[in-house]
């Protein structure tokens, strides 16, 4: 973080200092809400949670060198005391970010935020120094954390944006007032909570409301192959970039295919240039994610040579998701237990079809979360694909959403005992254990709720 004084902080977040000796001392960073990360230097957010408040924590900090507690009351140490944290935590972001010369990029969408943030961000490094957001921290809390461990050399912020209801993207461009604004595409996560595909459209578009205007540099990045995120485009004053594999997208892909190894391969068209692209990464959503991160770039001035070699070299920076882990024995465990929607697990399903060509296929699927009303129809849908997709085996873990994907598959198939339904990841580890054979390709997913991670972990060590 820039270095800013107690009180310029207590200032910008109108709060009264406690305790504190000489208001001129900076805070150099990080800004951080869990104990165990404060370095000298610090300011420790104090969050009251559930099951602990991080007021108890305020001696202990100080003491690990936090140069002050961001709190709710006073602590009897070094403090500057708000009505709200997270309100003065979001002040704070949008002064920090006021001030520095960075370029902003948000991004949102219903699958595949992570993996685009994370694509954006290895392409963007190589032009300019870009502080991103780590892992999943999309929302109130996280994002001005994220925005705060920006410094003077950052010139690119990327900034993960989700959104579970109306008016949250919106409060979060306040914080973080995007130029750049990336919308993804629209599909049903959460859709139990939204009530629907449109009102998560209206949620998400609530990003390009926000975007300056175009002769301001205000640009809106939107999937031209997602009908409800190209609508998107009446509701901005920025000008609007189309990404896609679509004739009218300006960043396209041509002659998509999948690598024997289930890597996506195409031609990156931009309106500087073409260039050739074969990524790292696993899984045909990977394309669209990579097309939408190349629109970020050439709005950046990158050239569409620079932009497919970084595409091409980039990794996975987050966990979970498409791990793809080659046992000595020959197995390939394929971890993609992050999280699960209906997109992503078609796009994870015809990767393993891809991968798993001669060798025999096994999907270890769990419940996808949130679907509502849907939620039957999907799972039926799903286990139907494994069945088209030619999947070896599939193992249907947990509850009643299991049994609806078992029962796709045995609609679908005719499909006995190339498909199994058993309760627990335990048991899904046991039969696994006992069944593999050498060339085996096993994908594992479902809703993070579900957390099959420890599936995927205990093969990998059982090889
Ligand atoms: P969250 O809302 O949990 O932060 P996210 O939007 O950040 O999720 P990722 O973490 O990138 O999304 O990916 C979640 C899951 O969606 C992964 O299983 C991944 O394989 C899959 N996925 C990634 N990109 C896409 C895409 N473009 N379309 C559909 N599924 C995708
Ligand atoms: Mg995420």
């Amino acid at each position: 973080m820039i270095a800013l004084s107690l009180a310029e902080i207590a200032a910008v977040v109108g709060g009264q200092t406690h305790d504190i000796p000489d208001p001129s001392v900076a805070v150099t960073g990080p800004v951080v809400r869990d104990s165990r990360e404060v370095v000298p230097g610090s300011l420790f957010a104090a969050f009251v949670g559930e099951r602990v408040d991080g007021h108890d924590y305020a001696p202990q900090v100080i003491g690990a060198g936090a140069v002050a507690v961001l709190a709710s009351r006073p602590v009897g140490v070094p403090a500057i005391v708000v009505d709200d944290v997270q309100t003065a935590l979001g002040a704070l972001a949008r002064h920090v970010v006021r001030r520095l010369g960075a370029t902003l990029v948000a991004l949102t969408g219903s699958a595949g935020k992570t993996s685009t943030k994370d694509l954006i961000a290895q392409v963007l490094q190589r032009k300019a120094p870009t502080v991103f957001t780590p892992g999943s921290l999309n929302n109130e809390i996280g994002l001005p954390l994220t925005a705060l461990t920006a410094t003077e050399e950052t010139q690119f912020l990327v900034l993960e944006m989700g959104a579970r209801g109306i008016g949250h993207i919106r409060y979060l461009t306040g914080l973080t007032p995007p130029r750049i604004g990336l919308v993804l595409n629209v599909g049903t996560a959460h859709i139990g909570e939204f009530g629907g595909r449109e009102q998560i459209a209206q949620a998400k578009g609530e990003l390009v409301e926000a975007l300056p205007a175009a002769d301001e540099g205000g640009a809106a990045i939107l999937n031209a192959d997602d009908p409800l995120v190209r609508a998107m485009a009446s509701r901005t004053k920025a000008k609007v970039v189309l990404f896609g594999e679509s004739a009218e997208a300006d960043v396209r892909a041509e002659n998509v295919r999948l690598t024997d190894s289930g890597q996506p391969s195409f031609r990156l068209l931009t309106p500087s240039g073409a260039c050739d692209v074969t990524m790292r990464l696993y899984g045909e959503h990977h394309v669209s994610n990579a097309l939408a991160a190349a629109a970020v770039a050439h709005e950046l001035g990158m050239s569409a040579e620079e932009i497919a070699t970084a595409l091409s070299e980039a990794g996975s920076l987050s966990r979970w998701r498409m791990e793809v882990t080659e046992r000595p024995d020959g197995v390939t465990i394929v971890n993609d237990a992050y999280n699960a929607n209906p997109e992503s697990m078609r796009a994870a399903l015809r990767a393993l079809a891809a991968m798993g060509k001669g060798r025999r296929t096994w999907a270890v699927l769990g419940k996808m979360a949130e679907l509502g009303d849907e939620a039957l129809a999907e799972h039926d849908a799903v286990g139907r694909l494994a069945v088209r997709l030619n999947v070896s085996k599939l193992v249907a873990v947990g509850g009643i959403e299991a049994s609806w994907l078992q029962l796709g598959a045995y609609n679908e198939g005719s499909w006995g005992e190339e498909s199994v339904h058993v309760s627990d990841a335990q048991a899904a580890i046991d039969l696994l254990r006992s069944e593999l054979r050498p060339g085996d390709v096993v994908l594992v997913k479902a809703s993070r709720s579900v957390g099959l991670e420890s599936v995927a972990q205990a093969l990998v060590e059982t090889g």
